[in-house]
């Protein structure tokens, strides 16, 4: 059951009618001018006020999750806010009149850098400002005239809304996907921040909030074990998201299949390498280290020291891509240490080298000069051996008058490489590769290595040394280490008296009080966490908040949850592709693995809208100047047709540069349609008075026809996303019922049914048009948006005439224009008797006429 006053079903046209038809006609005469800055704050009001887009359980509909990614609380909704929001809206809408109960809520991802920074900058609490922010937003977004269920709005700043968000931390911890580490991380100095690695951008390794170099800065703190569900995360089975989408999610997985291995030091420790290519273990002559790994010190000879530590000084002031960087000289020191290789005992040198990473695989690697290029490069540069033990099949045998001169990657046999001399290798990865899977099996065998798998996706670092976000809900003692904070005492809030200083320390850390507590095991003193979560935790669940953005007995209302979700329909910016969309997935799998959710995925479809650039260009931004501004436009134009222009001036996927001039084409598309439905002299009001109606049958059909075939693809436009045609094809009916109204098709039926078609496709563009014309012009029953959508008549849509082309031994002569249920032997009679065929034809007579129904004439001579 909708809570609505409003009558669902259209009413049949009565006698009654007339007289209220006659009063509504005279408020609409004295006010045929447009004024969209009456009507539609008019009609928000009387939505808002019968809650007609309140969402709630109704069993007898099938249900709707139409999802779009909520704003950051800024201070201003800009054009870009209203590119994604108002077409997805208009879709919701659809959705709705085709019979879905839909849900289309709207909220706030309001803890972040931004408010802080700001208050650092004036003392203002981000509390009050990102609340302040909120109510203006809010109201601007009312401004939109989308079908948001306010009453489900979810800010996930407000203390009933990040209770839960601790409380699902509580569970991962509790689950073992928690736990902290020392670790290295990048850090923005200018916002005193640790940054997420997709957080810090470009080769250059800058801040993506404020652009300032990023710094290595080592720190303890919480990450959550996403890698556990990396295999899983690369299976997009069950879901229809866009292949780029899929494509970024699988290259930052970055899975790879192959072996690892283990080597020994000359004092026989463990060194365990990851390699792809474990067919080329014969032909490691030297493994390189990272200079952090922990084993460097060890194997490091007293003579080398002084190298070895220079060098990893060196390496500690570059950043990660730096030393990646595959145009990067590489460079290296010898350790004075030795391992062995394990599948032939050779005794290889140890270097170390800037290239390898800690945090990539196990910090080593075993070096195949000649059969990897990097490798072959440091190989050449430090004059150390190169062992081939891949050969061609035709030079197996041959050899070589000079040494190698690169490094050899593809096909062939196995040499130089023990039992497995003269086994085949092509350029398959993994199982697939036959010189790899015996080499994997031999190693299993010998129980020297086995079959593994490398990822390059990392674990989700949490922690943030900030103020505001939702506080990490767990207490260190001294004796019982960290435990979480028990579940009656949540919200940990965050206090408002904090100090606003510049110091990189979280104003939490600063607090004189806030971190004492006691030990929730043994009631001794013991101290908060001061770090706060990462605002992606926050985002990852809020589509479960919106299902019940009030309840408190958990984090959402079970009954709820199986109505609405998965999320049918998810849109939003591509941006998000390995940060939220990803994390939003693990988080569910997570929960799925407590029993929390159901079901593999959150979000079943995925559609991307593009960027709204600025006319240059360019991206829009506050400090160049170029940002569009909607308020205004809506002062200007009115609301519905900022949605329309949106809707029609790009490609909603693409996006596009914004051109400030199309507005008014648009604007004036919607005054004819004003126009058209206002001065016509509508025949339900008064029949008599105005001229009967005079089209002829050929016009009827034809209005028929146009607005059957623009039906069908408007709804099919909308199931697809594509947006912007479904302007223009409502542009072009507007121009074909001109044509009919001057052809007297007022006062038909075919008149009446496209005037209350054409409103209906129309509502979910210019719901506040379609529902002023709908209800109060043309007197029918409240809201045009609880109307059904129309249904296609296909025979109707069908076209009365189709053209064939006419081809003269094999080239097309001439088309004709028949009756599309023509005959074969009127259609042959047809083409026979067109005038440019009987030229083409010189008096000669046809061999042959084939037709090929609807789709050709061939005339053979
Ligand atoms: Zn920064
Ligand atoms: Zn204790």
């Amino acid at each position: 059951m909708t809570t609505t006053k409003a009558q669902p079903m259209e009413q049949k046209k009565s006698t009654t009618r007339k007289k209220a038809g006659s009063k509504k006609t005279t408020a609409a005469m004295t006010d045929k001018s447009f004024n969209p800055q009456v009507f539609e704050p008019k009609w928000q009001k009387k939505w808002e006020e019968d809650q007609l887009y309140r969402s709630v359980i109704d069993e007898s509909k099938p249900k709707h999750y139409a999802l779009t990614m909520l704003p950051y609380p800024s201070g201003d909704l800009h054009i870009g806010h209203w590119f994604s929001m108002v077409p997805p809206d208009t879709r919701a809408r659809f959705m709705r009149m085709k019979g879905y109960n839909v849900l289309f809520p709207m909220g706030f991802d309001a803890f972040g850098l931004n408010a802080e920074n700001a208050a650092i900058k004036d003392g203002i609490h981000p509390m009050k400002r990102t609340f302040a922010n909120i109510e203006r937003m809010r109201t601007q977004m009312k401004s939109m005239g989308a079908m948001f269920d306010w009453e489900r709005e979810a800010i996930s700043a407000d203390p009933s809304y990040y209770k839960w968000t601790e409380w699902f931390f509580i569970q991962l911890y509790k689950a073992g996907l928690a736990y902290r580490k020392m670790s290295a991380v990048d850090w923005c100095p200018k916002d005193n921040t640790t940054l997420a690695r997709e957080q810090v951008i470009g080769e250059n390794r800058v801040c993506e909030r404020c652009g300032t170099p990023v710094i290595k800065k080592a720190l303890e703190q919480w990450f959550f074990k996403a890698t556990k569900y990396a295999d899983e995360l690369l299976s997009f089975d069950e879901i229809d998201w866009p292949e780029r989408v899929k494509t970024l999610q699988t290259n930052w997985i970055g899975r790879s299949e192959g072996a690892s291995v283990i080597f020994k030091t000359e004092a026989g420790d463990d060194i365990e390498i990851f390699t792809t290519r474990p067919d080329t273990l014969w032909g490691a002559t030297f493994m390189v280290f990272s200079p952090e790994h922990p084993l460097v010190e060890k194997i490091t000879k007293p003579e080398n020291k002084a190298a070895v530590e220079a060098y990893k000084a060196q390496a500690a002031r570059q950043s990660d891509i730096e030393r990646e960087a595959v145009d990067k000289e590489k460079t290296g020191v010898f350790t004075g240490g030795y391992a062995v290789n394990p599948v032939n005992n050779e005794r290889i040198p140890i270097w170390i080298a800037d290239y390898v990473l800690m945090s990539y695989g196990t910090g080593a690697i075993m070096a195949v000069p000649a059969h990897d290029e990097r490798d072959f490069a440091f190989a050449k540069k430090y004059d150390l051996p190169i062992v081939e033990v891949i050969r061609p099949k035709d030079e197996v045998g041959a050899t070589h008058e000079s040494p190698l001169q690169t490094a050899y990657m593809g096909e062939g046999v196995m040499v130089n490489s023990g039992p497995f001399n003269g086994t085949k290798v092509n350029t398959e990865k993994g199982r697939k590769n036959p010189g790899i899977s015996a080499v994997i099996d031999w190693l299993e065998e010998k129980g020297i290595g086995k079959e593994s798998v490398n990822y390059r996706y990392r674990d989700w670092l949490i922690s943030r040394q900030r103020y505001w976000g939702a506080p990490i809900p767990m207490i260190h003692c001294d004796v019982h280490g960290w435990n979480p904070v028990p579940d009656d005492q949540l919200p940990v809030s965050l206090p408002e008296d904090v100090e606003w200083k510049p110091t990189g320390e979280s104003p939490l850390k600063l607090h004189p009080t806030w971190k004492n507590t006691i030990c929730p095991v043994c009631g001794e003193p013991a101290i908060r966490e001061t770090d706060t979560m990462d605002t992606f935790m926050c985002s990852s669940w809020y589509h479960l908040r919106y299902l019940s953005p009030k309840y408190d007995q958990g984090p959402f209302d079970e009954a709820e949850y199986n109505y609405w979700m998965p999320v049918d329909t998810y849109t939003g910016g591509i941006e998000h592709a390995t940060m939220h969309l990803l994390y939003t997935r693990f988080f569910h799998k997570a929960l799925r693995d407590m029993g929390i959710t159901e079901g593999n995925e959150p979000m079943m479809q995925l559609r991307n809208q593009g960027m709204v650039l600025a006319e240059d260009n360019s991206k829009m931004s506050k400090s160049k100047g170029n940002v569009v501004a909607p308020d205004m436009l809506v002062n200007k134009y009115g609301a519905d047709t900022v949605r329309a222009y949106l809707i029609f001036f790009a490609r909603w996927e693409m996006g596009a540069p914004w051109d400030s001039q199309g507005i008014e084409g648009t604007a004036r598309w919607l005054r004819r349609v004003w126009t058209l439905f206002t001065d016509s002299d509508d025949a339900h009001r008064d029949f008599a008075s105005f001229s009967p109606a005079t089209a002829s049958d050929e016009t009827k059909r034809t209005l028929r026809r146009r607005v059957h075939q623009t039906l069908q693809r408007v709804s099919s436009d909308f199931e697809q996303f594509e947006f912007n045609t479904i302007v223009s094809s409502l542009m072009e009916l507007l121009n074909e019922m001109y044509k009919a109204r001057e052809a007297g098709a007022i006062g038909t039926p075919e008149w009446a049914e496209a005037r209350d078609i054409y409103l209906k496709m129309l509502a979910p563009i210019a719901p506040h048009i379609a529902e002023e014309l709908w209800t109060t012009q043309l007197g029918k029953p409240y809201s045009v948006h609880q109307q059904t959508w129309p249904k296609v008549d296909e025979t109707a849509a069908k076209e009365d005439v189709i053209e064939l082309p006419v081809q003269i031994n094999g080239k097309v002569r001439d088309r004709i224009i028949i009756h599309a249920e023509a005959s074969e032997e009127q259609i042959r009679s047809a083409a026979l008797a067109s005038e440019t065929v009987r030229k083409h034809l010189e008096g000669k007579e046809p061999k042959k006429v084939i037709v090929v129904q609807k789709r050709l004439v061939s005339i053979v001579v």
